[in-house]
């Protein structure tokens, strides 16, 4: 198929060429950080169904995206998951299908993933100590997702990386521990500070606050950390653990902003095209696809137009009471 330039062009210059698509706001955990004790999760007429998601990831990539995340919520728990991500591995012109898991069902959908064309995946572990992980993810089994980490690893995927959030006085002195398991593993890990996201009961985030810089001080009792100028098109920035293969990546909303060079838009599962994590642009896909239905051209237009409320830079301030009511299970973390 001929490949047209680029028309997802935004009002600062910047391509989006990368689609995170949150599948379902469900979960089998209640991570601290993600979700309130108690959520309320959308009747099923609210969100998308597969078809819908499908039909909007296609016209995506007719204009030009050629990486899509796949996320939640926790995607793996969503009915026809692994179905969906078929159908998308196979949509012409998208180079790179990606998934983030919480790892909780990987020890059986490793291989069927696998088969569907994934080639890598982020697997999210905030701990290693059984009950610090049970307190965090308030319902998760440990033992779960390291068999299921250990399943993927079976697979043989292109690249697996792990993705902790670090909260002050809940995991922040397991950073080191963390870096090791990865390291045991040959695999790679991300340390992301807390967004602002919704609003938790159980911490205050601005005491929570862990920074990349305290987190990278405190590796660097154990590990030679070696700045590395590769890029993965994303916001982490990556150090190799020298002797190893394992790189070791920060994602830092609050210390450094990474706006500048975003190439990514998310579809939450409520079909909401939302132009930047942190602020709440948004346009409503789904009412237009509910409206004009089968309406191709209707859809790709309302994306191109989209793209001219893209904000600038995210809004994000730890200190304050979050701006952004929806969590990120809803958005797609
Ligand atoms: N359930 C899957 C998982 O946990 O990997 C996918 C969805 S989850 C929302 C995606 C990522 O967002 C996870 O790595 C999670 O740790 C992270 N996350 C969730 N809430 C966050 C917050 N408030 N600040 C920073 N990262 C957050
Ligand atoms: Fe679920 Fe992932 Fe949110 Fe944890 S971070 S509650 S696993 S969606």
């Amino acid at each position: 198929m001929h490949r047209q330039q680029p028309l997802l062009i935004d009002r600062f210059g910047r391509k989006v060429d990368y689609l995170r698509i949150s599948i379902t706001d469900r979960c089998d955990f209640r991570c601290v950080y993600c979700m309130s004790e108690t959520m309320e999760f959308l009747p099923r007429g609210q969100i998308l169904s597969l078809e819908e998601i499908f039909e909007i990831t296609e016209a995506f990539v007719e204009l030009g995206v050629t990486k899509i995340r796949i996320t939640g919520g926790e995607p793996l728990v969503r009915k026809g998951a692994v179905e969906l991500l078929e159908k998308i591995g196979q949509l012409d012109g998208l180079h790179e299908l990606v998934l983030t898991t919480n790892g909780s069902q990987l020890k059986t959908l490793a291989l069927p993933l696998k088969q569907t064309g994934v080639k890598r995946i982020n697997i999210s572990l905030d701990t290693l100590i059984a009950d610090n992980f049970r307190a965090i993810t308030r319902t998760g089994d440990l033992d779960q997702v390291l068999r299921g980490i250990d399943a993927a690893l079976d697979c043989n995927f292109e690249r697996i990386k792990i993705n902790s959030v670090i909260l002050k006085n809940k995991n922040h002195r397991e950073v080191g521990d963390l870096v090791q398991f990865a390291v045991d593993k040959g695999i790679d890990i991300s340390f992301i500070e807390e967004m602002p996201l919704g609003t938790v009961n159980q911490h205050d985030r601005s005491s929570a606050y862990y920074s990349s810089d305290c987190i990278k001080t405190d590796l660097t009792t154990r590990f030679s950390l070696l700045a590395s100028t590769e890029k993965t098109g994303g916001p982490s920035v990556y150090f190799k653990v020298q002797g190893t293969q394992t790189r070791v990546g920060f994602i830092s909303p609050h210390s450094a902003n990474f706006c500048s060079s975003c190439n990514r838009v998310r579809l939450t599962v409520e079909g909401r095209l939302l132009l930047c994590l942190g602020n709440e642009h948004s346009v409503d896909l789904k009412q237009i696809i509910r409206t004009h239905p089968g309406d191709k051209n209707a859809l790709k237009q309302a994306i191109v137009d989209a793209m001219l409320i893209k904000p600038e830079k995210h809004e994000f301030d730890i200190h304050e009471q979050p701006v952004i009511l929806r969590h990120m299970s809803v958005t797609g973390g």
